[in-house]
C-alpha cells in the first residue's frame, strides 16, 4: 500500500514539496493536496503591478495536480488528530492520513492602521497603482515605504521604493522617498555586500535610508523614529506574518510550528511542516522550497524511497528586481558571510524570484508552453563598469 500523504497548502511549500515527492516516491505515495485556492498565484511579481510593467501570474491547481500525481481537494484545514491520524477542514470534513505536511503559510496581519499594505493581491497592486499615479500627476511628494518588526520578508518594499523613485526621476518630478526599516542594514540578512550594495541602490535613486527603526504606529503620515519625526503623505508597508495556530498541533507563542531540520513538527508522529508555517525566522518562497524539500525527502524515505533524507540546511536566494535591472543575492546560512554573493547577473538558473529545486524550472516549462516571458536577463552585461548590469525583459 503506498504511504497516503496530505499536504494542507497551496502555495510554494505545498507544491515544491509535491512535485519533490513525486520525484523522489513515485507510486510509494499517495498524495492529496488540501488547499482552499484553484490557482497558484506567484505572488514575488507583484510588485511590477503597480507599475504596469508586469504582474502575478496563476497556475491552475488542476494542471499541476495533472502533472505532480496528485488530488487537489477544495478545503481548509481546521484541527488534526494526531492520534487517529485524521484532520478536519472548516466545511467539518474528515480526511485520513498516515503522513500529514502542514504548508499553510503564515496569516497576514495589518501592521499599522492608516497604511497602504502590499499582500501582493491585486486590491493592493491597484491601492499602489493610485499611488503611483497621484505621484505622476504630482499631487503626493512624500512617501515612506516602513518594514514592519516581526516576520516578513522585505525585499518587495525595496523593490516598490526603488520602482516608484525611478518612476518620478523618468517623469522630472521631484519627490522626496524614504525607506524605514527594522533592519541594522539594508536586506542585510544577505550579508554586508549585499547591504552595502543595496545602500548604494537607495542612495542613488535619492531614497533617505533609515535603519534600525522599528516603527509601531504609523499616525496620519507622522512616523516617530528615534531622534527623529517623518512627516509624509503616505506610508506603504507589507504585512506583518503570524503563525497559523492550528487546532491540535504544538506551536511557539506566535502560532508558528516548531519543526526540526528534516520538517518534522517537534513533539507529534508523523506530521512535517514547511514555509512560513514554521518557527524558522526568514520568511521567504525560496527557504520554504528548501524546507519542503527535506521535508519530501524524509517522506519519502519513510516510504520506502531509495534517497538520502538531506536535512535543511538553509541557503538565502534573492533577486531585487525593477523595471530596468536586477540583483541577484545569495547567502549560504551555513558557510558565513564569506559565502555570500551580489551580481547584477544570474547566480542561479532558472534565475527566478521564488528558488525551489523543482517548482521553478517546473513553472517556467508552463511558462514556456504558455509563451509567457518572465523578466530574465535576456542581454549580456552593457559593459560600462564592472557592475554592469543585464538587460531584462519583462513583458510577455
Ligand atoms: C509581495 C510579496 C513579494 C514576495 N517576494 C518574494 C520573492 O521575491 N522571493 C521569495 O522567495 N519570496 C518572496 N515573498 C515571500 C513568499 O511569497 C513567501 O515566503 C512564500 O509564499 C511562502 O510560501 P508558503 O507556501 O509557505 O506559504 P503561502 O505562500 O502563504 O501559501 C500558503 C497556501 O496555503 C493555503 N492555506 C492557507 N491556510 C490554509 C489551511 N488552513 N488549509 C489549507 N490550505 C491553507 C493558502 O491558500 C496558500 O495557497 C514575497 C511575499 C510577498 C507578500
Amino acid at each position: 500500500m503506498p504511504t497516503n500523504v496530505l499536504i494542507a497548502g497551496g502555495g510554494p511549500a505545498a507544491l515544491e514539496a509535491a512535485l519533490r515527492l513525486h520525484r523522489l516516491a513515485g507510486d510509494r505515495v499517495s498524495t492529496t493536496v488540501l488547499a482552499p485556492n484553484s490557482d497558484f498565484t506567484y505572488r514575488p511579481l507583484s510588485v511590477l503591478e503597480p507599475f504596469a510593467a508586469g504582474g502575478a501570474w496563476t497556475y491552475p491547481l488542476a494542471r499541476v495536480a495533472a502533472d505532480a500525481g496528485f488530488a487537489h481537494e477544495r478545503g481548509t484545514l481546521a484541527r488534526v488528530d494526531a492520534a487517529s491520524h485524521v484532520v478536519e477542514t472548516t466545511d467539518g470534513a474528515q480526511i485520513a492520513y498516515d503522513v500529514l505536511l502542514v504548508a499553510s503559510g503564515g496569516v497576514p496581519v495589518r501592521p499599522y492602521a492608516r497604511a497602504t499594505v502590499f499582500t501582493g493581491s491585486a486590491a493592493d497592486a491597484e491601492a499602489v497603482h493610485g499611488l503611483v499615479q497621484d505621484v505622476e500627476g504630482g499631487y503626493t511628494r512624500k512617501i515612506a515605504f516602513v518594514a514592519p518588526p516581526g516576520g516578513t520578508w522585505p525585499l518587495p518594499l525595496y523593490e516598490l521604493a526603488l520602482m516608484l523613485a525611478e518612476r518620478a526621476y523618468e517623469l522630472g518630478i521631484r519627490v522626496e522617498l524614504h525607506l524605514v526599516t527594522p533592519e541594522e542594514a539594508p536586506l542585510g540578512v544577505f550579508g554586508l555586500d549585499a547591504a552595502r550594495e543595496v545602500e548604494a541602490l537607495l542612495r542613488d535613486a535619492g531614497i533617505a535610508l533609515h535603519t534600525s527603526a522599528p516603527v509601531d504606529s504609523v499616525d496620519d503620515g507622522h512616523i516617530a523614529l528615534v531622534g527623529e519625526e517623518l512627516e509624509v503623505q503616505r506610508v506603504v508597508t507589507l504585512p506583518r506574518l503570524e503563525g497559523p495556530s492550528i487546532d491540535g498541533l504544538p506551536a511557539d507563542p506566535s502560532g508558528f510550528l516548531v519543526v526540526d531540520v528534516h520538517g518534522r513538527v517537534t513533539g507529534v508522529p508523523d506530521v512535517y511542516a514547511a514555509g512560513d508555517a514554521t518557527a524558522f525566522a526568514i520568511k521567504q518562497g525560496g527557504l520554504a522550497c528548501q524546507q519542503a524539500d527535506a521535508a519530501a525527502a524524509q517522506i519519502a524515505a519513510g516510504a520506502g524511497a531509495d534517497v538520502d533524507a538531506e536535512p535543511f540546511v538553509p541557503v538565502l536566494r534573492g533577486m531585487l528586481l525593477t523595471e530596468r535591472w536586477a540583483r541577484f543575492l545569495r547567502r549560504d546560512e551555513a558557510a558565513g558571510d564569506e559565502h555570500a554573493d551580489v551580481a547584477g547577473h544570474a547566480l542561479w538558473w532558472p534565475p527566478t524570484k521564488i528558488a525551489g529545486r523543482e517548482l521553478a524550472g517546473y513553472l517556467e516549462g508552463i511558462d514556456e508552453e504558455l509563451g509567457r516571458v518572465r523578466g530574465r536577463p535576456v542581454q549580456a552585461s552593457l559593459g560600462i563598469d564592472a557592475r554592469s548590469i543585464e538587460v531584462l525583459s519583462l513583458h510577455s
